[in-house]
């Protein structure tokens, strides 16, 4: 699993991070149940994101992985990106998280509207 996209498929999809609140996190694991390629449990018992990066060679043939986990306690400010295939399994275990501590974001969403474009496309 690959946290890159084709071209393509890029342009047409925003892309979600995920983060956990370790703070609220009870441990119990079942994030990682539902897409252990995005969740991982660490010696402390807590869990915590994680991303795969799939490493290519010229041919585009795949040559490894290598796991990035986010062990920043509590640390919103690194979102893993969340493969887009697993988006709604993401989701998914954020909505039954027992902890309420799974948080999906939007990397660099700016909260503004373009206003023009409102009124453009209402008319
Ligand atoms: S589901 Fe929520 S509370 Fe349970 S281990 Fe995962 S992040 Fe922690």
């Amino acid at each position: 699993m690959s946290r890159f996209l084709e071209p393509a498929d890029e342009a047409l999809h925003t892309r979600l991070g995920v983060w956990i609140d370790q703070d609220l996190c009870t441990g119990d694991g079942l994030c990682v149940d539902h897409v252990p390629s995005v969740f991982t449990i660490l010696e402390d018992g807590i869990a915590y994101c994680k991303e795969e990066i799939v490493f290519r060679n010229a041919a585009g043939a795949p040559t490894g992985v290598r796991e990035k986990v986010f062990n920043d306690p509590g640390g919103g400010a690194e979102l893993a990106i969340v493969p887009v295939e697993l988006e709604a399994e993401v989701i998914q275990a954020a909505s039954v998280c027992p902890g309420e501590c799974i948080f999906v974001e939007i990397p660099n969403a700016s909260p503004q509207l373009d206003e023009s474009t409102i009124e453009e496309s209402a008319a």
